[in-house]
């Protein structure tokens, strides 16, 4: 059935991009990560008043650091808008190191966490895949050589 071959060919070729886009996305993530030094929590919130100046976010902004309690459910690490120039950014223990951190950073420092209430679930989706979250892994990146 050449109709059936179609919707399947189009199916594979959709499942094959996506692999290797998000398998790239993680494999760049990886790359940011191994072997980025480990942060102990007492040491985060002086390196992220070190690190905030790389990405010049402004100086009232209060970005305060909590960790994530082991057995939690939910992400390992994340940033989150409090109000108007306050900032969270939350890190598990396996994700305390400076590559996490300036991922994280950068979400704040780019403007990712603006905003986002007023557009829908899917425009949200998808600039988070697409443009959020590469851009953040190529910050890390980018700057690993910098310590
Ligand atoms: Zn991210």
């Amino acid at each position: 059935m050449r109709i059936k071959e179609k919707v399947r060919n189009t199916i594979r070729a959709t499942v094959l991009a996506n692999m290797i886009y998000f398998g790239g996305l993680a494999f760049f993530d990886f790359l940011a990560q191994v072997g980025s030094p480990y942060i102990p929590s007492s040491q985060i919130e002086e390196k992220i008043s070190e690190e905030r100046k790389f990405l010049n976010i402004y100086d009232k902004a209060s970005i305060k650091f909590t960790s994530i309690e082991e057995g939690t459910v939910g992400p390992n690490a994340y940033s989150h808008k409090i109000k108007d120039n306050e900032y969270k950014i939350a890190l598990s223990k396996g994700f305390m190191n400076l590559s996490v951190l300036r991922h994280e950073l950068f979400h704040i420092a780019d403007g990712h966490l603006e905003g986002s209430e007023e557009s829908s679930y899917i425009s949200r989706y998808f600039r988070i895949l697409f443009w959020e979250e590469p851009r953040a892994i190529f910050y890390s990146l980018k700057e690993k050589n910098r310590t």
